[in-house]
């Protein structure tokens, strides 16, 4: 009778519900419970008009809420009942034009069925290296326009062979509307090409680039999203030559290896080896074990970055004698990843690449777990182009970013369209990269800015580019961007103290500031505490030769500059007529200037080839677990203003008294954590705020973060870590799109 009852509902669906396996897991789900009606895609999401018994549809409704695939993610879910329509079954309808978003889905590892399958004698795609199905492959990389579907991507030029076909158009396949699906008859193919790009006669490229690479050769593999580089991580011969080419002298290189070596080479736990595995398939930075690994992989350095094959191509690589490979980014200094091969022929042997084209690169994402929660360093390749929920309503707004590790955002409503890792901004090629995915990102989410917002540095070539927009221009502070984006993050919207230590940014003042402890909410910011200034000779050039901040700072606080190294007399007089005379030098309380000082004091790299080598160098000096028991030197809080140079006095003195490297490191930790310590408890008492954000590069470091976290939480503080939003300039843009957007709705 009434439990009998026939109704109609009609559901809305928005997210990533295109791209996988959202629809046939809707008609899986109607066929069982015996209700009919249809799903079809639209440009806003998925659309479901569905009829049967009440209490089958309830059911209905909710196993689409709570068990839908894996790498869906429904961001709105609305049911509407309307007059009863009836069907004879249920239907995957053809997809509608409407105005509105469509979410992209981020590009996704390989799933295991697809493994698996790809492992299998019998299986059609056995060692078919594009093997893929709704619930994996490649997304983002692929896509020229919304909605998703096969002649909006780069599979438009394959035509699918009967088998491919069946399997697309049969709605109980793993398979169904998969739409890079692809075989060995019908789909992309790999091949072997020198560095003349001429093709290298085989019928098996892929074990013939095993051959190669055990030989010590370099081979640029094309991915999913951009090209790699890799070659055997175990060879110190070949790691050198790649540092070379590259001209990358130090920074680590990140590893590649099947899961099961994991253990052989790092430290690591069940929760890190599901995140390996997960879609987003990112780097860990996690500590190494012992070292099987050629030491220039990560030279100077206990943690190396890993990663599991996340293409079906990659786990073809591997062989008994071949186990870690070193695969890094495809790219020459400061270019973007690339994309095809010209640009990297001067780099590499030899290339495995496919004729898939990639249309949108992105680089591989970085995540460092720490004691408490995983940071992401580099929020790339399986996270992008997926929307950040905001806190508040915005207009269209597009933030630029700074000058490093750029990306850009784009906002529409309470949605925040973040761009792939974009680089440094010194280069043509990444401008035009930029250029590129922003023009992209507008076409494809709809977003016509009305407001842009940019760095204070008047400068970066980011800024110049905003003020030749004829747009409302907002200027936002470096660390008011960098606790706005964290506090965006998390989705707060009172004030907070937020705890910025970074290397560089353009204060109000026209100083450079680093090293703050600011009351902040979207719509401004107080400079509560600073690191008190000191001299930066020459600005930029320092930053790459930190001695020269070293032998600066002590010149300033009086302290005998005779025990530092690897300076010469003459940058010496020049460095004391610049203070002498304060030509060329800026004032700055940057943190990152306090780490390159002390570490140079050190004798650890005057002279560096990255961004926070020497940061990072000093950290490593340490043992994690002797931090809190380390002597703490003296630092007062006057006003305003940390007071650092009693510590850098006793550090001389503790080096001249031959105390350890690291036991001066671990001190030096230490202090920085109780005076933040003090600070933001002063800082709480003046504001009553009991909120804390911490932000900026030097977030990055483990010990300060794990300790400040910990100390903080204790005293009754809630503390909220750079988390799913990097903590460096890669979410600047992020935070410059919030603070525009109150500060422009309140004038
Ligand atoms: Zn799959
Ligand atoms: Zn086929
Ligand atoms: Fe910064």
């Amino acid at each position: 009778m009434n439990r009998n009852k026939l109704i109609t509902k009609e559901i809305q669906i928005n997210g990533i519900v295109q791209g996988v396996g959202f629809r046939p897991f809707v008609y899986r789900k109607a066929v069982e419970l015996n209700l009919s009606g249809y799903v079809l895609n639209t440009s806003t999401g998925v659309e479901i008009t569905v009829n049967g018994e009440e209490k089958k549809i309830n059911i209905f409704l909710y196993q689409l809420q709570n068990n839908n695939p894996a790498a869906s993610k429904i961001k709105y879910f609305k049911v509407d009942n309307i007059p009863e329509q009836k069907f004879t079954e249920f239907k995957i309808k053809k997809s509608t034009q409407q105005i509105g978003t469509t979410l992209i889905s981020p590009d996704l590892a390989v799933c295991k069925d697809c493994v698996r399958e790809m492992f299998d004698k019998f299986d059609k795609r056995y060692l078919y290296p594009f093997i893929n199905c709704t619930n994996c492959g490649p997304r983002f990389s692929i896509i020229e326009n919304t909605p998703y579907d096969r002649p909006m991507t780069t599979m438009k030029d394959f035509k699918m062979c009967d088998y491919c076909k069946n399997e697309y158009t049969n709605p109980l396949d793993r398979r169904f509307h998969a739409q890079p699906i692809a075989c060995p008859e019908c789909g992309p193919k790999f091949e072997l090409l020198n560095n003349n790009l001429e093709k290298i006669q085989t019928d098996e490229p892929i074990k013939e680039t095993i051959e190669l690479l055990k030989n010590g050769k370099i081979v640029a593999i094309k991915g999913i999203s951009g090209f790699h580089l890799a070659c055997d991580a175990t060879n110190t011969k070949v790691v050198k030559r790649l540092r070379k080419l590259k001209d990358r002298p130090h920074k680590p290189f990140a590893i590649m290896t099947q899961e099961k070596n994991l253990s052989k080479l790092v430290d690591i736990t069940a929760e890190n080896i599901n995140l390996l595995k997960s879609p987003e398939s990112p780097i860990l930075i996690l500590k190494k074990k012992k070292n099987l690994l050629s030491e220039l992989v990560a030279p100077n350095n206990p943690n190396i970055g890993v990663f599991i094959p996340y293409a079906p191509i990659h786990f073809l690589l591997f062989d008994e004698e071949l186990p870690f490979l070193v695969m890094t980014s495809g790219n020459i200094n400061n270019d973007p990843i690339s994309k095809d091969e010209r640009s990297l022929q001067k780099i590499c042997d030899y290339f495995l690449t496919n004729n898939r084209p990639i249309l949108n690169r992105s680089d591989d994402s970085v995540i460092l777990p720490t004691r408490n929660k995983n940071l992401i360093l580099r929020r790339s390749r399986g996270f992008v182009p997926s929307p950040i929920n905001l806190p508040i309503n915005t207009i269209p707004t597009l933030g630029m970013g700074a000058a490093l590790k750029i990306t850009f955002s784009l906002t529409k409503n309470k949605q925040l369209f973040l761009s792939p890792y974009i680089g440094n901004s010194f280069s043509k090629n990444t401008m035009d990269f930029y250029f590129e995915m922003l023009e992209k990102y507008k076409k494809w989410f709809d977003i016509k800015p009305k407001l842009i917002a940019c760095d204070l540095q008047p400068d970066f070539f980011t800024t110049r580019l905003a003020k030749k927009q004829d747009l409302p221009l907002i200027k936002v502070q470096h660390h008011h961007a960098h606790i706005a984006a964290i506090m965006a993050e998390h989705h707060i919207t009172e004030p907070v103290i937020g705890i910025v230590y970074d290397g560089t940014g353009y204060g109000t003042d026209g100083a450079i500031w680093g090293g703050e402890i600011m009351a902040a909410d979207f719509n401004k910011f107080q400079r509560l505490f600073h690191l008190n200034d000191m001299p930066l000779p020459g600005g930029d050039s320092a930053i790459k030769k930190p001695i020269r901040i070293a032998y600066a700072y002590l010149k300033k606080i009086g302290i005998d500059t005779n025990f530092l190294e690897n300076i010469s007399e003459m940058e010496k007089r020049i460095i004391s007529k610049q203070i002498e005379n304060n030509f060329n030098v800026f004032q700055t309380s940057s943190m990152g200037r306090l780490f390159d000082c002390v570490s140079t004091m050190l004798g650890l790299f005057p002279e560096i080839s990255f961004e926070a080598q020497s940061a990072m160098a000093l950290q490593f000096l340490c043992d994690e677990n002797n931090i809190k028991n380390a002597k703490i030197y003296s630092y007062e809080i006057q006003n305003d203003k940390i007071n650092i140079q009693s510590i850098l006095k006793e550090i001389a003195k503790d080096i001249h008294n031959g105390i350890s490297p690291k036991k001066i490191a671990e001190s030096f930790h230490n202090t920085i954590i109780q005076f933040t310590v003090d600070a933001v408890t002063e800082a709480s008492k003046k504001s009553e705020i009991k909120k804390v954000v911490l932000s900026g590069g030097v977030m990055q470091n483990k010990i300060i973060v794990e300790n400040l976290n910990h100390i903080l939480t204790k005293n009754n503080f809630t503390v909220y870590l750079p988390s799913e939003l990097p903590s460096n300039d890669g979410s600047i843009s992020v935070g410059q799109v919030m603070v525009a957007n109150s500060k422009y709705l309140k004038t």
